[in-house]
Order: C-alpha cells, then structure tokens, then sequence
C-alpha cells in the first residue's frame, strides 16, 4: 500500500498558501484542505443566524448542528456550496474572531484530522504544523511582507467589486496578524521544523518550485 502523508502550509493571511497549495495538490495528485474556508463559514454561519462569539452555549449548539465539508475544491456548509459568500472582509474578520473561541477550535480541529487520516493531504492555515498535524511529513512556513499581503488582498477584493481602500485592508490585515499571533489557543507561529518561505517578491512558480523540491 502506497504510504500516506500530510503537508502542512501555515502563515499569515495573504501570505500565498491557498493559492500554493492548491497548486502543489494538483502537481502531486493530492487533496487540498483550506482550514481558514471552514473558520470562514462557522463565521458565516454564527453572522447568518446573528449568534456573537460571547453566546457559548448557543454557538456549541450551532457547532453540534454544523457539517462542513469539501468536495472537488468546493466548500460545502450543511450541504450548500458557499465558496464565494466567504470572501468577503465582513467575513475574514467573523472568522479571525471565532477562531479564538475554543469550541470553534476543538470541532474544526477534530474534523481536519479525520480529513487527513485516511489520504494524502496539504492543509493550508495557521496551526497546521503546530497543533493539527504535530508529525507532518513536510511543513512549510510562508510569509510576507504585510504591505505586499495587503497588495495581493486589495487587488482580489476589488476585482469581486468591494469598495475597500487599500489602506483598510492594510489596517484589516494587521489586526488580523495581531489576532490571530497574540490568542492563547493555537496562536500562529512557525513551528520549528517548519521550512520557512518568504514570499515577498517572488513569482508564484518560484514559491511552488521551492515547495515541490522540499517533497520529491
Ligand atoms: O486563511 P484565511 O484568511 O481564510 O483564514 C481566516 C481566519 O481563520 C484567519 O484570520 C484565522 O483567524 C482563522 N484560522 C485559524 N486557524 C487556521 C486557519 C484559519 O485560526 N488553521
């Protein structure tokens, strides 16, 4: 039997990890796992049914009752495809919010390793290597700049038309970095043996040849 492996691909946001990721998937012919889109829709979800990140004992009901899956690069949240209703900065703030609330966690970590059981993966987010899956074969550690993260996330925003200046996704993006590095559960940070990147400057192809090398 061919032997199963996890790649593990954690940084700040727009960093590049989706983006690839989701290339060094198709190379390898491998599922890809975007652990930041099911934060997103459990924020989704708590905005849709006007639950806040102080409600507990209504979010742990929520979370009981929550399905969130992949199939063929789709996001599925209780069988509806939500790929688009995620990306939106309302939404990149509700998640970097519920991710620090511990149930959040626990029923999202808990999924994201039953994902990576039984196949090959590479799983993109912020404690992949660190606490989701500790015994990664690969991990990698991606940066950038925030001005050039802030770039990349204003040139994508605008191209679905929201009016945002660039000067609030810097501000969003920051806030974020702060969130996300300072909250007690899982904060973000490289884990030791990750092989850290910085993307600031390099083509795309660069960043994925880097990554390819490191796993062949
Ligand atoms: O990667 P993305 O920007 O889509 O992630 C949205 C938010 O989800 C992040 O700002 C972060 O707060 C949270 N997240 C997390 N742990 C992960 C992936 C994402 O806390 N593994």
């Amino acid at each position: 039997m061919k032997k199963i492996f996890r790649v593990a691909v954690d940084g700040p946001s727009g960093a590049g990890k989706s983006t690839i990721a989701k290339a060094v998937a198709d190379k390898l012919g491998i599922d890809y796992i975007d652990t930041g889109a099911m934060y997103r829709s459990v924020g989704y979800k708590m905005m849709r049914k006007g639950i806040s990140v102080e409600d507990e004992e209504l979010l742990r009901k929520m979370l009981d009752e929550t399905d969130i899956d992949f199939y063929e690069n789709n996001i599925i949240l209780d069988g509806e495809i939500i790929n688009d209703k995620i990306r939106t900065s309302e939404i990149s703030k509700m998640a970097s919010l519920c991710s620090a609330v511990p149930a959040v966690r626990e029923k999202l970590v808990e999924l994201q390793r039953g994902m990576g059981e039984k196949k090959s993966v590479i799983m993109d987010g912020r404690d992949i290597g660190t606490n989701v899956f500790k015994d990664a074969e690969y991990k990698f550690f991606l940066t950038a700049s925030p001005e050039e993260r802030a770039d990349r996330r204003y040139k994508e925003l605008k191209e679905k038309g929201e009016s945002i200046s660039y000067d609030e996704v810097l501000k969003n993006i920051k806030q974020r970095d702060h969130n996300d590095s300072t909250r007690k559960l899982n904060p973000l940070r490289k884990a030791d043996d990750a092989l850290e990147v910085d993307t600031t400057g390099l083509s795309i192809e660069d960043v994925i040849d880097n990554v390819l090398k490191e796993i062949k």
